[in-house]
């Protein structure tokens, strides 16, 4: 997708603040983070919405919650604990139209979210 932000990041035409990447996933820091931890995990496959997802993404998903589990443990916010959000469309305030899970973490997160 030559027109999407994070394809970029995965293709390298844009350098994001990387903190983990493997064959399936890329992760870096929000631009905007929310919490002293905020970082996103994205699939390296481009995948719009929660609303794409088919069963043959099932592995990939799998993929953003252990790079999440690892990214966690890393950034010291394991133990304390943390949030894993995924917005889908208007509704949820999604802005980028590649799926990607937001990790926030560092402070008491307030519930419900807004
Ligand atoms: P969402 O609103 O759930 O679609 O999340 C998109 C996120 O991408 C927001 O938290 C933005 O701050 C973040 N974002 C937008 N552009 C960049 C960028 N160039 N580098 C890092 N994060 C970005
Ligand atoms: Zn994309």
């Amino acid at each position: 997708m030559s027109d999407c932000l994070f394809c970029k990041m995965i293709s390298g035409d844009i350098q994001p603040d990387t903190v983990y990447e493997d064959e399936h996933v890329l992760a870096f820091r929000d631009i905007n983070p929310q919490a002293p931890t905020h970082i996103l995990i994205i699939p390296k496959e481009h995948i719009s919405t929660l609303n794409d997802l088919d069963p043959g993404h099932a592995n990939i998903m799998g993929q953003l919650y252990l790079a999440a589990r690892k990214i966690a443990e890393d950034e010291g916010i394991a133990g304390p604990g943390y949030r894993t959000v995924t917005n889908c469309n208007a509704d949820a305030g999604q802005t980028v139209f590649h799926i990607h899970m937001h990790l926030l973490g560092g402070r008491n997160m307030g519930w419900p979210p807004g």
